[in-house]
């Protein structure tokens, strides 16, 4: 069978046939996209020195405690003064400073009588103290922002301080999803006799959702070779790039979907992977005229599905866009797991990072069965348990990916 490492590095390597297209949206649309260009600073920032704090702008001299007031400057409002070792001008946070300024004395630090302002009792003075210089923050002509990383919130104000308006970003990939089972019935329905609520749809776009790409629901199809057959005409025709569908992947007798995508043209990669949860896993390319689609039959069980999705098409996406993911730990196990089986395994834990001791601590989760949705829930990573490695033993460091 083959390996997850192996089988991982083919779907990585087909994601490279999709088109990686940009798009420009305004900066407000940016968020969680993906950067496509680097951005460079179009001007200074600051455009001008300012004052960093509500104060007063002097021209420092160390012999001198008490300064004649000659005006105001507020942000935005630049007044012309040019200061001497006597003078002092009210700034305002933000405000351009005076000609001749080297400190700006804080309000919390003086005292004013009469048109005056003086030292206040143990206040002493830097020179250059509270001047934000010109050019400080971003040089014109500075690289800002590399390309290939998610535009998280705390890059916004950098984009909007380089003028962007707009932003370059990659196109989302498109996915089409639907569920299979004969078992299933949509969330809103009565739950009776042999039939369970189909969560895997739900499950799927929202992990899709939490990548920030886009979504086609194709919804719910019964074990039904002619209706199986519908769903993938309709997911075939569309304009999606990528197929996801969970269920009907294993050996059961009505699990078609491999034979069909099979008979829609599909060349499937790999079927099977030598890892746990998610064996059942196949992934496959549709051409046809110049269009490429990638297929994932996942399996129905909602922890396979769930952990496939993680370990195949979430770092595919990313590697697709130029990113590294970086939600993986090294962890200290605090209770021995007990593996079966020389598959690569992907245990459902806590971790929880100790301050005291700095490091990572983590525990799997009682339950490991891949229909059990609590333990899941209750989930904060996977824990690898590579193939070879067979029981690890509490105290030892092991690999986590957050979820
Ligand atoms: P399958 O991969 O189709 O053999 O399904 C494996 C198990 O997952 C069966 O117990 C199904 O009832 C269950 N299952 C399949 N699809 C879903 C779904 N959408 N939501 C929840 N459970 C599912
Ligand atoms: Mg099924």
């Amino acid at each position: 069978m083959i390996s997850y490492t192996e089988s991982y590095q083919i779907v990585k390597n087909e994601f490279q046939k999709l088109k990686l297209e940009i798009e420009e949206v305004d900066l407000l649309n940016s968020l969680n996209r993906i950067l496509a260009d680097d951005v460079y600073s179009d001007i200074n920032q600051p455009p001008f020195h300012n004052s960093a704090m509500d104060g007063f702008a002097i021209r420092f001299n160390p012999n001198i405690k008490k300064w004649k007031i000659i005006g105001e400057i507020s942000a935005g409002n630049y007044n012309r003064f040019t200061l001497d070792d006597e003078s002092a001008v009210l700034i305002m946070t933000g405000g351009k400073i005076p000609e001749n300024t080297s400190a700006i004395l804080p309000v919390e630090d003086v005292i004013t009588d009469n048109g005056f302002v003086m030292l206040a009792d143990g206040k002493s003075i830097k020179e250059s103290q509270h001047i934000r210089k010109k050019g400080e923050d971003l040089s014109e002509g500075i690289l800002a922002l590399k390309k290939n990383q998610l535009i998280t919130s705390n890059k916004i104000s950098l984009l909007g301080a380089c003028g962007k308006s707009k932003v370059k970003v990659y196109r989302k990939i498109k996915f089409g999803v639907f569920t299979t089972g004969d078992e299933l019935i949509d969330i809103d329905g009565k739950v009776t006799e042999d039939k369970i609520r189909g969560t895997n749809l739900y499950s799927v776009i929202s992990l899709l959702n939490e990548c920030n790409m886009e979504t086609l629901n194709f919804g719910f199809v019964k074990d039904d070779k002619a209706k199986i057959r519908e769903k993938l005409a309709d997911a075939f025709n569309s304009d999606i790039d990528i197929l996801v569908t969970t269920g009907g992947v294993s050996v059961g007798k009505y699990d078609y979907l491999k034979e069909l995508l099979i008979e829609f043209g599909t060349e499937v990669k790999f079927w099977k992977v030598n890892i746990k949860p998610g064996k059942p896993i196949v992934f496959g390319i549709w051409e046809k005229e110049n269009k490429t689609k990638l297929v994932f039959g996942l399996p129905g069980n909602p922890v396979s599905s769930y952990v496939n999705f993680l370990i195949f098409i979430k770092p595919a996406i990313l590697n697709f866009f130029g990113i590294t993911p970086d939600n993986s730990v090294m962890a200290e196990l605090t209770e021995s797991i007990i593996k079966k089986d020389d598959k690569r395994n992907f245990f459902r834990g806590r971790l929880e990072f100790n301050l005291e001791k700095g490091k990572y601590f983590v525990k799997a989760s009682e339950a490991q069965s891949s229909a059990d949705m609590m333990q899941l829930a209750n989930a904060n990573c996977l824990i690898i348990i590579e193939e070879e490695r067979m029981n690890p033993q509490k105290g030892e460091m092991i690999e986590c990916i957050k979820i």
